[in-house]
């Protein structure tokens, strides 16, 4: 595989990061993972835009510029040949040549880094026909979720109690509401109607959920951003999740208890299907 290290393109082997660098050390670093499909990049802009927020908020220049990032992107695509699949990008805050918890001079160069991972069959996946089963766990997470830095141990943890309970995801919850799930933004359907979580520092603002949102009233579907509980969510139609990397994703059971059929209901299917359309016609 052929990765991008600050202005250079390498075989992966040969690409290297400091040991000082604050990614590494402090996980001071932010990160963006957009999907390819048919060889073009899926709300590249969406990203782009997101990318920008997170490097403000954490007071972190931006090494880049829309025009030369969205080149790295098409070349990494073109060099590995990614018909489906993903491209990652991290942005540190650099190698300061020490360990020390101030920000290091605002002249230290930061560590730009992406690469490309091949998914045959994104699209196509699965997993969309038979749905994912998800746990519940509490959110242990801190309180920027709407920042996407690299610190996903509370997600990689959530991950891991879900495989070892048998499923394949876990919803997260504060204060008895569903907050996402470990990388992705969670939604029940109630009535017809699409329920999510409105947007806050409590959250991922999802770049696919936008979008689906979007779609989903342009369809004349009813959208209600509002909280809702984990028990609420079983007693749901239908429930499923939304990421760039598994776009419209159906769930047919939490904590072991089927939703609705208990089979990937009819909104999530008709949204994944809108989903994937519009935005392999607006892919660049
Ligand atoms: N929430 C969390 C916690 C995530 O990690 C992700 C995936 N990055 C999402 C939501 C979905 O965001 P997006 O649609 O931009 O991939």
């Amino acid at each position: 595989r052929t990765v991008y290290v600050n202005g250079e393109y390498l075989p992966e082997h040969e690409a290297t990061v400091s040991i000082f660098d604050r990614g590494f050390l402090m996980a001071d670093g932010v990160y963006e993972v957009t999907s390819v499909l048919d060889g073009k990049l899926i709300d590249f802009d969406g990203h782009y835009a997101r990318l920008e927020r997170s490097l403000g908020e954490l007071d972190m220049a931006n090494p880049t510029t829309h025009e030369d990032l969205l080149e790295v992107h098409r070349e990494l695509v073109r060099a590995n040949g990614i018909e489906e699949g993903m491209v990652y990008l991290q942005v540190t805050r650099g190698n300061p040549g020490d360990r020390d918890f101030a920000f290091p001079p605002e002249d230290t160069a930061q560590t730009l880094v992406l690469f490309t991972q091949s998914k045959p069959g994104l699209a196509n996946s699965p997993a969309a026909k038979t749905g994912i089963k998800v746990i519940s766990i509490e959110d242990q997470r801190w309180a920027r979720r709407d920042i996407k830095t690299v610190q996903l141990l509370a997600p990689s943890l959530g991950k891991m109690a879900a495989k070892r309970a048998g499923a394949d995801d876990a919803w997260m919850v504060e204060d008895g509401h569903v907050t996402e799930g470990t990388s992705n933004n969670a939604y029940i359907v109630k009535d017809g109607a699409i329920i999510t979580r409105g947007l806050s520092n409590d959250i991922l603002h999802g770049i696919t959920r936008a979008a689906v949102l979007r779609f989903a009233a342009e369809a004349q579907m009813q959208v209600v951003e509002r909280l809702f509980t984990i028990d609420e969510a079983k007693e749901a139609d239908e429930a499923f999740v939304t990421s760039a990397s598994t776009f419209v994703m159906p769930v047919v059971s939490i904590d072991g208890a089927a939703i609705g059929t208990g089979e990937p209901g009819p909104v999530a299917k008709r949204l994944r299907e809108i989903y994937l359309e519009e935005s392999m016609k607006a892919a660049i």
